[in-house]
């Protein structure tokens, strides 16, 4: 029977015209899609079950979500963690970071009226369900005997642990880092993403028999050889780390900084952690401008106002509609105070001892590039500075595939992308057959769920590879 999209109206809904932007900053973690049992289940009912579900077309890892919307509507918690778990590894990160209104959202039926927040039931679900005692079923899981080495924690990493698990493949996850995750401890900001629901899917994934050797770097405090050794295959979930930079002069001029060492100090000093290996960078008091639009641009913003910036603007060479970043953030940017200067290239870092401004030129946009985006160019005799006391800058980043590749015939393509699957014969299996690899080393920076998606794939490749 079709349900009634108009039962959203019942759900106590935020109206940020009415608070202050410090309310707004203070309000978000607290108020943005947290569901009790009733109005979840008042949201998944809007749920019309339209018979077209584009959106789990739209899902990247092609979650079953009228499904599950369903069992939630009808009190069935435990049931619907089992089933959001057939297909995302991590359901709980994905409903809270999600880009929802480029994806599942946008794809919703009743769009137009207010589509139905997929992502918030999809994080209430294995909140909930964990805080009630719910844990992955293994019970019939046999042991294949089998053992796979992961080099990274990040999403991709954890994916592939998590499908090899349930496979009767142990999996051992080696990381840099002290605590698991990947960017999603080190690199996306608390406020986005509350750094204990990663802790708690540590303790899901150790209960599921994953062990994590951390503060180990592959290739230095453990030589790769041992891991094709030890293991009966590998999986790569490296990320990527290498910084794209501006190429205009003043790039290096104190007061400039690169966005994740930006975010990465933060994250430390707002855990209060003192094994900080970057001293904190505060902007408190200070005029910031940032330089870039996408994700990680709009983390820098943000954070910049919760530590008191007296003005933040971004600067994005493109226009509004062609920003990479999630309209959400872009919104909730613009409701903290954010200002936007869209169609501006930055030209140069002005000052003498230390940045004092940002020389910027007008663009408009021109014909397409191989990406099939439209292409900024320089509107001549239109330059201006624009004045700040600190500049981030947010370009993205690029892969960065380590020497030691070579002595394990691990190809990359020339834009340093790990080469996967044309020469295999499995899912994700690099030109070493033994090795396969997935996430953002082998797509270029992208989603969490993407990233996900193929570490779950490619950990499909190495069960079939093994032949278990
Ligand atoms: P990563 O998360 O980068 O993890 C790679 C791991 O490998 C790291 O822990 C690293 O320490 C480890 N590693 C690398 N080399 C070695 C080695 N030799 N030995 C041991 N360990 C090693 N996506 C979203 O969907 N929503 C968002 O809101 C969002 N916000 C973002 C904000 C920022 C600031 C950034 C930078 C990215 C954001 N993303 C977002 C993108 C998302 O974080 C990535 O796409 C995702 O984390 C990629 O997962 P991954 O597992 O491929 O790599
Ligand atoms: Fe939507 Fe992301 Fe969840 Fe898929 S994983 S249903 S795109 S929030």
């Amino acid at each position: 029977m079709a349900r009634n999209p108009l039962q959203f109206l019942e759900i106590p809904r935020r109206d940020p015209g009415k608070e202050t932007p410090k309310e707004r900053v203070l309000h978000f973690g607290e108020i943005y899609g947290h569901y009790d049992g009733a109005n979840a289940a008042a949201q998944a009912s809007r749920c019309l079950d339209c018979g077209n579900p584009y959106c789990e077309w739209k899902c990247p890892v092609y979650n079953y979500i009228p499904n599950w919307l369903k069992l939630v509507e009808d009190g069935k918690l435990f049931e619907a963690a089992e089933l959001s778990h057939q297909t995302n590894s991590l359901p709980e990160i994905c409903g809270r970071i999600c880009p929802q209104d480029r994806l599942c959202e946008g794809a919703c039926t009743i769009n137009d009226m207010g589509a139905v927040s997929i992502g918030s039931v999809e994080k209430y679900i294995t909140d909930e369900a964990i805080k009630q005692g719910w844990r992955p079923d293994l019970s019939n899981v046999v042991d294949t005997g089998k053992r796979v080495g992961i080099v990274g924690a990040g999403p991709a990493g954890l994916a592939a642990a998590d499908v090899l698990a349930r496979s009767g493949v142990r999996s051992v996850v080696f990381d840099s880092y002290p605590e698991i995750g990947g960017l999603l401890t080190y690199g996306i900001p608390p406020f986005k993403l509350e750094k204990q629901v990663i802790d708690q899917r540590r303790k899901i994934l150790e209960g599921m028999g994953v062990e994590f050797v951390l503060n180990t770097r592959v290739g230095e405090d453990k030589p790769f050889t041992e891991l094709v050794d030890e293991f009966d295959a590998v999986f790569l979930g490296m990320g990527t780390y290498t910084y794209v930079r501006g190429e205009f002069p003043g790039e290096d001029m104190p007061g400039v900084h690169e966005a994740l060492p930006y975010l990465i100090s933060n994250v430390y000093h707002v855990l209060r952690d003192e094994n900080a290996p970057l001293p904190w960078i505060s902007l408190e008091g200070q005029n910031v401008v940032v330089l870039g639009g996408g994700d990680t641009g709009m983390d820098c913003v943000r954070t910049a106002i919760r530590q008191g910036a007296t003005s933040v603007t971004c600067v994005y060479r493109r226009d509004e509609e062609n920003m990479p970043g999630s309209r959400r953030e872009v919104q909730n940017s613009k409701e903290e105070g954010v200002e936007f200067l869209f169609n501006r290239q930055p030209l140069q870092i002005i000052g003498t001892d230390r940045v004092n401004g940002v020389k910027l030129v007008e663009t408009r946009l021109g014909d397409t590039d191989s990406d099939g985006r439209r292409r900024p160019e320089s509107v001549p005799g239109t330059e201006q500075i624009l004045s700040a006391d600190a500049v981030i800058i947010a370009f993205g980043f690029r892969p960065s595939p380590p020497d030691w590749f070579d002595d394990f015939s691990i190809d990359t393509l020339p834009s340093g992308k790990v080469r996967v699957t044309s020469l295999g014969t499995q899912p994700f299996q690099t030109t070493n057959p033994k090795v396969f690899a997935g996430g953002d080393m082998v797509r270029g920076s992208d989603l969490v769920v993407r990233a996900v998606f193929e570490g779950r794939e490619a950990a499909s490749g190495i069960v079939s590879y093994l032949g278990v």
